[in-house]
């Protein structure tokens, strides 16, 4: 008898049929997004998109891309968020590289760069602009993105971060988006690095750590064992950076200044009376897409 079938051993490892079979692999391991996650890598390892690997169903990988396929595989098993692993996360339709130095942004921080925009767009005198724990650099650059050109004369774009590896990577954001001539990167605690004798800011942007204790407990192990601690904990009620931001921006702001400031879906109420209590006025809370509180923007009277 010849034997002309193959067993399914001997069957190349085209893109549909390694797709299928870590999707499976990966909800066996628990991982929550099983086949997206398998998409994502596996367009990482061939340079395609997701519509790429679509179009390529048939084709066979070689050995290197099977075996650097696997290696990602792997880390994923182990929860490690496909953007650390793959080494880029994209906000406001623009790659941003990150690294397990930073924050991978999440969709509902774009609020605070529309916000932001919105402000600037609105005032042509506004020259001078910080943004505080900047992390892997997507809100500032985003936002000087979507405003150049500008015939603006900017007086300073600044972002702060107090973590040296976070800024090296901001920086290499700005460099890859164009824009690191604009942004001055400077290391250091919230507002601690500026002069507070005389107020210059006139909008300040934060995406502080906000979580509480009891969030930190409960967060997903993709979250707690990979992302960096200093970016999320905000201490036993969550509002520990929150506080320092408030008081600081209340120095640093000048009159008419804006805080925009990205907050916990459960902390709307009670960041309102802090902003009210250092002396903020108006004081709102702007929901996200999901119908969550965000963003606090208030204004220096
Ligand atoms: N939204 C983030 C999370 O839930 C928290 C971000 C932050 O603390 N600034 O993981």
């Amino acid at each position: 008898m010849t034997n002309n079938s193959t067993s399914p051993q001997d069957q190349p490892w085209t893109i549909l049929r390694l797709l299928t079979w870590s999707h499976h692999y990966l909800q066996e391991k628990g991982i929550p997004d099983p086949r997206l996650s398998s998409e994502l890598l596996l367009a990482a390892v061939l340079g395609l998109d997701r519509l790429g690997l679509f179009l390529h169903y048939d084709q066979p990988l070689t050995a290197a891309e099977l075996g650097a396929f696997k290696k990602k595989l792997i880390r994923r098993a182990g929860f490690e968020p496909v953007a650390y692993i793959v080494g880029q996360k994209e906000f406001w339709s623009l790659p941003f590289q990150v690294d397990s130095s930073v924050l991978i942004p999440r969709p509902e921080t774009e609020l605070l760069v529309e916000e932001s925009l919105a402000l600037i767009r609105a005032d042509a005198g506004l020259r001078n602009l910080v943004e505080l724990g900047t992390g892997s650099g997507a809100v500032i650059i985003s936002l000087v993105k979507s405003l150049l050109p500008d015939g603006r004369q900017w007086g300073c774009l600044a972002a702060v971060d107090r973590s040296a590896p976070a800024l090296k990577t901001a920086v290499a954001n700005a460099r890859r988006h164009g824009v690191d001539h604009f942004i001055r990167f400077i290391r250091g605690d919230w507002l601690a690095p500026f002069n507070r004798k005389r107020p210059w800011i006139q909008l300040l942007a934060a995406n502080p750590p906000y979580l509480s204790a009891a969030d930190l407990a409960g967060l997903d192990p993709g979250i707690r064992d990979f992302e960096p601690l200093e970016a999320l904990d905000g201490g036993a009620d969550g509002l520990d950076a929150v506080r320092v931001i408030l008081a600081q921006a209340r120095d640093h702001l000048v009159p008419g200044g804006w805080l925009l400031m990205e907050i916990g879906e459960t902390q709307g109420s009670r960041v309102t009376d802090l902003a009210r209590e250092n002396g903020f006025d108006p004081v709102r809370i702007l929901p996200d897409l999901a119908g969550k509180d965000r963003v606090l923007k208030a204004r220096k009277p």
